[in-house]
C-alpha cells in the first residue's frame, strides 16, 4: 500500500484474501522478536533529527510511525493488493471530508453534493460558496446527480446516504462524471470498506469517518480518505499538514486495535440488521422502512450489485412525534444517543436536530452485536408498549 515502512521494511503482504484474515493482520509490521505484534502508540512531537531532514519522522504533525501502521491497515482494506493506493488518516471524518472539498477546489469551480448528506453538509456548502465554489445539489436516489455533473471539478457521492439510506450506482456515477473531466470522493463511512470498496468502483477517493462502525465502541473519533497516489493526495497531505487536522497517536492505536474485529462486528451486526428490518416489516405502525440489504428495498438492486454487506443502519417512520419518543423510551437494550455503528444499539428520533428532510417520527437505529433474538424481542416489545 504505502511501500516500504520507515524503517525500511517492507510490511508482509497476507496470501490470503477473506476479509476475516485481511482485517485481523491489516498493517501489521513484520514480526520483530520481543516486539508487540501492534506496537503501541508513539507519543512524539518530535523526532530525533541530527543533520539533513530527510526520513518520514521529523515533526509530529506531518507523520507519526502510529499513523503509518494505521495508515496501511486501512489501504490494504480499503484497496487490497493495489499499490499505488495511498492513505491518510485524520482527526474526525469531517477533517478528511473537508481536507479533500478545502484542497481541491478553487474560487469559480463547481462541485456536486448530495442533498440528503451528511448532516453538516449544510454548513460545508456556506464555507465552500464563501469561498466562491458554486455548489450543486442532486438527490443519491435515482443517480439524480448525473443531472448536475456538467461543468464539475467534483463530484461527492454518499452512498448508502445518511440517514436517508438511498443508494446510487457508483460505477454509473463515476463514469459519467470522469468523461466530464470531474473527480469523484464517495464517502464510504456507513458502507466500511467490508461492505464496499469505492476505487475498486471507479472513483478517486474513498472517504469515511472511523468514528463509526470502522472503530466499532464509540470511543474514538477519526477519519481518513484513501486515494490513488498522484497531485491529488499530495494537495489533501499538504491540506493535513497546513490545518493541522491530525488524529492523536492513542487515537489512532485504538482504531487500528479496533479494526481486527471489524469483519466480526460487521457480520453481525448487518446479519441482525436484516433481522430487525424484516421484523419490523411486520409491523402496520412502521412505515417508510429502509434497509439496503432488505429484498424489495428501494436501494436493494444496485446495492446488492455493488455492495458486499448492507451496513447496520435501519431507518423507519413510526405515525408520531410522541410515538417515537415513546418508543425510544421504551427500548432497553437500545440507547437514545446519536451516530451509529457501535458494538452497543442506539437510535434517536432524527428529527430532533433539524436539517434533515424527514418525517417527526422518523427513526434511524444502529444494530449493534447484541445478539439478534434480544434486539429483536426489544424492538418489537418497546413497539408494542409505545402504542399506550
Ligand atoms: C459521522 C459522519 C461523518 C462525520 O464524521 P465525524 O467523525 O463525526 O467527523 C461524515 N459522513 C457520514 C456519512 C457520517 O455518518
Amino acid at each position: 500500500m504505502s511501500g516500504p515502512a520507515a524503517d525500511g521494511r517492507d510490511t508482509p503482504r497476507p496470501e490470503s484474501t477473506g476479509d476475516g484474515t485481511r482485517v485481523v493482520r491489516a498493517g501489521l509490521p513484520e514480526p520483530v522478536k520481543y516486539e508487540p505484534t501492534l506496537p503501541g502508540p508513539v507519543f512524539a512531537a518530535h523526532f530525533h533529527l541530527p543533520g539533513e531532514p530527510t526520513g518520514p519522522y521529523t515533526y509530529g504533525r506531518d507523520e507519526n510511525p502510529t499513523w503509518t501502521h494505521l495508515e496501511r491497515a486501512l489501504g490494504e482494506l480499503e484497496a487490497p493488493g493495489q499499490e499505488d493506493v495511498e492513505t491518510l488518516a485524520f482527526a474526525s471524518g469531517m477533517a478528511a471530508i473537508s481536507s479533500v472539498l478545502f484542497s481541491l477546489l478553487r474560487s469559480g469551480d463547481t462541485v456536486v453534493l448530495p442533498g440528503d448528506g451528511y448532516q453538516v453538509f449544510p454548513l460545508v456548502r456556506a464555507q465552500l460558496e464563501a469561498y466562491g465554489i458554486e455548489v450543486r445539489t442532486a438527490p443519491t436516489a435515482g443517480d439524480a446527480q448525473l443531472d448536475a455533473l456538467e461543468g464539475a471539478r467534483l463530484l461527492w457521492i454518499e452512498s448508502p446516504s445518511n440517514p436517508g439510506l438511498d443508494v446510487c450506482d457508483i460505477r454509473r456515477l463515476v463514469e459519467a462524471a470522469h468523461a466530464r473531466g470531474a473527480l469523484v470522493a464517495v464517502d464510504n463511512t456507513l458502507a466500511t470498506p467490508l461492505g464496499q470498496r469505492p476505487l475498486e468502483l471507479g472513483a478517486d477517493f474513498s472517504v469515511a469517518s472511523g468514528t463509526k462502525q470502522l472503530t466499532g465502541h464509540g470511543d474514538v473519533l477519526l477519519g481518513y480518505v484513501s486515494g490513488r497516489t498522484g497531485e491529488a493526495m499530495t494537495a489533501v497531505r499538504r491540506w493535513r499538514k497546513i490545518v493541522g487536522a491530525i488524529p492523536g497517536p492513542m487515537e489512532a492505536w485504538l482504531a487500528h486495535r479496533s479494526i481486527a474485529t471489524l469483519h466480526l462486528r460487521v457480520e453481525r451486526q448487518s446479519a441482525t440488521a436484516l433481522a430487525v428490518a424484516e421484523a419490523l416489516r411486520a409491523c402496520p405502525e412502521v412505515s417508510g422502512l429502509r434497509y439496503p440489504g432488505l429484498p424489495g428495498d428501494p436501494s436493494y438492486q444496485v446495492a446488492s450489485r455493488q455492495m458486499r454487506r448492507y451496513g447496520c443502519v435501519v431507518s423507519f417512520t413510526l405515525p408520531t412525534r410522541a410515538r417515537a419518543e415513546r418508543f425510544l423510551a421504551e427500548l432497553r437494550l437500545v440507547d437514545d444517543a446519536t451516530s451509529f455503528g457501535g458494538v452497543r444499539s442506539t437510535a434517536e428520533r432524527r428529527g430532533r436536530w433539524g436539517g434533515d428532510a424527514v418525517p417527526e417520527g422518523f427513526i434511524r437505529l444502529s444494530v449493534g452485536a447484541e445478539d439478534p433474538e434480544d434486539l429483536v424481542a426489544d424492538v418489537l416489545r418497546a413497539l408494542k408498549e409505545s402504542a399506550r
